[in-house]
């Protein structure tokens, strides 16, 4: 269906993104899986390509356009040839945004050029070996040292974590026993401070192309000029950065059951089972028709959610209710795609066997389906 969300700077830009994906990640991608990520020097041919800055100030060299759409584009392009851009989409749409809304002209004038130039990578560490959904619940802290936060606690799960110069650190600073929802901050640990290291690299069934890593902290001595926004106040910063996660992951849902339903259609034209293509089965027809008629409902219901979030008018249970009918829908297409694959879907060679192990972390990461239900029955009243 035809879509009203795009311009042509997003047309152009899509040009761009195209362009790069086909010549410098599709011939790399199987190399990169290998090796568990993209290199650093990718990051920064992004960088100088003006990629990775869209949303960063002009007098930071980035592009000074603060358009969500710029980043639904790459990874519709990313998805379009059956591949993901590593940590690109987490750093980008999910931890970017943190460095925008709350860096003060100091950080901003320290971390922001390197950031657009792909040179400084990031990740975004809330989840704890004890805690994830129950975000209130972590229990890292930091201790004010004059000058200093001394932080102390472990992470998991964390994206980019491997390779990421700075890890925005979410520690508890104070209980209020009133309200345990206050009390958490936001300070950016820097590779190399003394005290802070990076685990085991976790052995994923999907995702290849991206590390996630557990991270420790031993007495990190995080300067004051360090924290984010203000002191206790993460919740709150949370709360307000996860509906754009939460959309991002649906963005990649939908693309990549796009490009799922589309490897299947030239899989089974050219696979043959009784003298005859597999796609002139009816049941082939029948289960592709399905499948890109729930694509094409979900990106209805994106493309929605999209235009109000550019307005800034997505509410936190909108939000969810796209991640959670997005992701959702993913799954079923996938594995109704695969099946039409039959032997060689289960085959790590073929593309739909990366994209059925990469769909299943999506009703899980940025707030499981449950939570996501739990969020949109609170909006209900109930
Ligand atoms: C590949 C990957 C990358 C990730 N990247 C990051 C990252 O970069 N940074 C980061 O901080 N985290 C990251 N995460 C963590 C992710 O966000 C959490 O795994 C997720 O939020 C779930 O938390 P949990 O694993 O602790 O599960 P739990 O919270 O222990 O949940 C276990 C089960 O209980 C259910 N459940 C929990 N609460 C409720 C409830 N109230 N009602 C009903 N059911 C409930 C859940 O839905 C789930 O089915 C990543 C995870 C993965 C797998």
């Amino acid at each position: 269906m035809r879509r009203d969300l795009f311009t042509s700077d997003h047309e152009a830009f899509r040009e761009l993104c195209r362009d790069f994906v086909t010549k410098e990640v599709v011939p790399h991608y199987p190399e990169w899986e290998k090796g568990g990520r993209m290199p650093r020097e990718v990051f920064e041919q992004m960088g100088s390509l003006g990629m990775l800055g869209m949303a960063i100030g002009e007098e930071y060299g980035g592009g000074g356009e603060p358009d969500y759409r710029y980043n639904v584009v790459m990874q519709e392009e990313a998805a379009n040839a059956l591949v993901t851009l590593s940590t690109v989409r987490t750093q980008l749409e999910v931890i970017l945004p943190y460095f925008l809304h709350y860096a003060n002209a100091e950080q901003r004038d320290r971390w922001f050029p390197g950031l657009a130039a792909g040179k400084l990578l990031t990740a975004v560490a809330m989840t704890e070996p004890g805690t994830g959904s129950d975000l209130a619940g972590m229990r890292t802290t930091a201790v004010r040292d004059g000058d200093d936060w001394i932080v102390n606690g472990a992470k998991t799960f964390i994206t980019g974590g491997m390779q990421a110069d700075l890890v925005i650190t979410v520690a508890r600073t104070a209980t209020d026993p009133d309200n345990r929802r206050k009390g958490l901050t936001l300070l950016v640990v820097e590779d190399g401070m003394p005290g802070f290291t990076r685990g085991r690299e976790l052995d994923k069934m999907g995702c290849k192309v991206q590390d996630t890593a557990e991270l420790s902290f031993v007495d990190v001595r995080v300067p004051a000029a360090n924290v984010l926004g203000e002191e206790g106040e993460a919740f709150s910063y949370l709360g307000h950065n996860l509906p754009q996660e939460r959309l991002t992951v649906a963005v990649g849902s939908v693309s990549q059951a796009r490009s799922a339903i589309a490897a299947a259609i030239d899989y089974t034209k050219n696979r043959k089972a009784f003298g005859t293509p597999v796609a002139s089965f009816q049941n082939t027809k029948f289960e592709l028709a399905a499948c890109s008629t729930e694509v094409e409902a979900a990106q209805a219901m994106l493309d929605r959610a999209i235009a109000l979030h550019v307005e800034g008018e997505l509410s936190g249970a909108d939000a969810a209710r796209v991640k959670l009918f997005c992701t959702e829908m993913q799954q079923r297409v996938v594995d109704r795609c695969l099946q039409l694959f039959g032997g060689y879907g289960y085959m790590m060679e073929y593309p739909i066997a990366r994209l059925y192990t990469d769909a299943r972390v999506a009703r899980i990461y940025a707030g499981t389906s449950e939570v996501m239900k739990v969020i949109i029955a609170k909006s209900l009243g109930l």
